[in-house]
């Protein structure tokens, strides 16, 4: 059950398109003086050592953060994300990546509300440590409030089941972030339920899913099957990096379904995708797409197809 660990992928090609999406995300938020909620129903660490064990198995950042670490010509949305990463490395190496509870963090402000589930024992104690030593650092530079107590709320608990006690929540602003590892095929159809119900709860919020691309038919027929879900609008971006191997291993592909989007951010991905396509392509199978729309209806007695 708890065989996956976020470590072993931290900074690959896929943590890049959902994690400087979400600064985007976060970012259209801040414009407005009110209070958010960012809910992180499966957070992982929060922080990963890229020199540690986990993640220099399989370098996967060699093919994510890599080659964008050194680049000085991107859009300024990837650049406002590597930014983020170099502060956190301020000797110029790369050792440390953020995971997407350290993202929020660093972007949300000191008004917004932080709520962070992660099940695995080892993670979730992690992703306690790492608040903790967020709020002595804070501390000792004088640089922030406290980042424990009411602003952020670490819970060693199931994200599927903790997200609907929070909505809606008390100032009707709110982002979502839905990342379970899918090895497990049944996260899908839970993805899927989670968002019908917080949707009924509360839909005006924006909520953010990232997923695999796989050979598995749940991960194919996914996207499509979120596309039903009662939301004003959603939009779905795939990136692909590579043509996928005969023996059909490792990750090519994963995708941003968002349910609510702000406006800007489809002409900002149409602007910053081809950027990525080409500084992480690495081969001709590398390409994104990027579609969005309303529910369609659901197929069944009298409805129509
Ligand atoms: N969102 C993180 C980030 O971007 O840095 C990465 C999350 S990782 C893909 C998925 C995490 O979900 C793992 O750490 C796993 O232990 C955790 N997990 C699995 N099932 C869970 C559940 N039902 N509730 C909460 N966390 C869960």
């Amino acid at each position: 059950m708890f065989s996956y660990r976020h470590a072993f992928h931290a900074g690959n090609h896929a943590d890049v398109l959902k994690h400087f999406i979400t600064i985007q995300l976060l970012q259209y938020l801040n414009q407005k003086e009110t209070a958010y909620t960012y809910i992180d129903t499966h957070s992982g660490a929060g922080v990963y050592a890229l020199d540690g064990t986990f993640a220099a198995k399989n370098a996967e950042y060699e093919t994510g953060i890599g080659p964008l670490w050194e680049r000085d010509d991107m859009p300024p949305q990837l650049k406002e994300y590597v930014d983020l990463i170099r502060a956190m490395n301020p000797s110029g190496k790369m050792r440390y990546y953020p995971g997407s509870p350290y993202i929020a963090e660093q972007v949300a402000r000191e008004q917004d509300r932080l709520r962070l589930f992660e099940l695995h024992p080892a993670d979730a104690k992690l992703l306690a440590d790492n608040f903790r030593k967020l709020e002595e650092h804070a501390a000792e530079q004088g640089i922030r409030p406290t980042v424990r107590g009411k602003r952020v709320l670490v819970d060693r608990s199931d994200g599927f089941q903790s997200l609907k006690a929070l909505l809606p929540p008390p100032s009707r602003r709110a982002l979502v972030l839905i990342d379970p590892p899918y090895e497990d095929k049944q996260d899908y159809k839970k993805v899927k339920d989670a968002l019908a119900e917080a949707l009924t709860r509360f839909p005006s919020g924006t909520y953010a899913v990232w997923y695999p691309l796989l050979q598995r038919m749940e991960s194919r027929q996914f996207a499509d099957k979120l596309k039903q879900l009662q939301c004003s609008e959603w939009l779905n971006v795939v990136l692909t990096t590579r043509s996928p191997t005969p023996d059909g291993f490792g990750l090519h592909s994963s995708g941003m379904f968002i349910l609510n989007p702000p406006y800007t951010l489809e002409p900002m991905l149409k602007q910053v995708m081809p950027y990525l396509v080409k500084a992480l392509g690495v081969d001709s199978g590398a390409r994104f797409t990027l579609e969005s729309g309303t529910p369609t209806p659901l197929r069944g007695n009298g409805g129509t197809a």
